[in-house]
């Protein structure tokens, strides 16, 4: 039987910015991601550091945090096989220098910081970010 895995992705404020939303939604569709649930918002400086709090003690942790409520995202949460692993692959690696060929960061990240997209590392990370995002019911499918 296949086993269905839910990720949570985010198009970050630099691709937002750069008008890759629709190229980058793409990827998901045509790679086999089903898209459960998405929408647009932006979030403050407090949410952000909720968010992204496992990197409270790294260097970056204050520019990641200005830099992810600077502007529109938009969040949706994937649905198919191995989707936290296979979302990865497609993201390509975080410093955009290091990216494959064929990724979304290799085509649209700036720099290691401004680098596009955000996936969820492993299923609980997951499992914790799509709540952070969306009701029960907004999920519920
Ligand atoms: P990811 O899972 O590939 O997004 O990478 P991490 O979880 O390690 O880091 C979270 C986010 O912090 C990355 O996507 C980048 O936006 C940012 N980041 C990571 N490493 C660095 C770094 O060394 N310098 C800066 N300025 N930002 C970083």
């Amino acid at each position: 039987m296949k086993t269905l895995q839910r990720t949570l992705t985010i198009i970050k404020p630099d691709a937002v910015r750069r008008n890759a939303i629709g190229d980058i939604i793409e990827q998901f569709e045509k790679n086999g991601f089903r898209i459960l649930a998405m929408k647009m918002l932006q979030i403050s400086k407090h949410q952000a550091e909720q968010f992204y709090a496992v990197h409270a003690s790294r260097p970056f942790f204050n520019t990641l945090t200005d830099f992810m409520s600077s502007g529109s995202l938009v969040v949706l949460a994937l649905e198919k096989e191995n989707a936290v692993a296979d979302l990865r692959k497609l993201m390509g690696a975080t410093n955009p220098a290091n990216a494959e060929d064929g990724t979304i960061r290799r085509k649209w990240a700036t720099n290691i910081e401004h680098n596009a997209i955000h996936g969820s590392d492993a299923e609980d990370t997951a499992r914790f970010e799509l709540s952070f995002f969306f009701a029960g019911y907004e999920l519920a499918k």
